[in-house]
């Protein structure tokens, strides 16, 4: 198990963070659940992450309505879900996780992964984020199998 704590002072900060992150989590498999309140930071992350892999940035904006965004890196393909809205299992496997987890030049971040017990057995880790004490403060502690 790997385990590390970061901490940035700003969202360039995450952006910059997001590299450190994102090596940690090459080695497949790749479904990483991202965990925090509202707010915490974990889009903000996934555009850092898409800035890393080649794919544009700018583009990275909250799925939360329609649960899944892809986008394509220069190796790596990002999915990013948030799955705020989302409430059984059978929903979760329509989105197509499961080929999405199996696709081996896939990386899979989901945010509110963790109110899905059998997403969180297959994930190889997470990234939990909270509020440092300034308001742009956070915290990140990264595990990974
Ligand atoms: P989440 O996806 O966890 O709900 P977002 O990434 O969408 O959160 O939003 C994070 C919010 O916090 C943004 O408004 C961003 O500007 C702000 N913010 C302030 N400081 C930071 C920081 N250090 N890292 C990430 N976001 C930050
Ligand atoms: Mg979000």
């Amino acid at each position: 198990m790997i385990e590390k704590r970061l901490k940035t002072r700003s969202v360039n900060g995450t952006m910059a963070l997001a590299q450190n992150i994102m090596e940690l989590m090459l080695p497949a498999p790749r479904l990483v659940i991202l965990k925090g309140d509202l707010g915490a930071g974990k889009t903000t992350l996934v555009k850092g992450i898409a800035q890393c892999i080649g794919a544009n940035a700018e583009d990275v904006t909250s799925p939360t309505f329609t649960l899944v965004h892809e986008y394509q890196g220069t190796k790596l393909k990002l999915y990013h879900l948030d799955l705020y809205r989302l409430e059984k299992d059978e929903e979760l496997l329509s989105l197509g996780i499961e080929e999405m987890e199996a696709d081996p030049n896939a990386l899979v971040l989901v945010e509110w992964g963790e109110k899905f017990p059998s997403l969180l057995q297959r994930a190889r880790g997470a990234v939990v984020i909270t509020q440092g004490e300034e308001p742009d403060e956070r915290w990140f502690f990264v595990q990974m199998l």
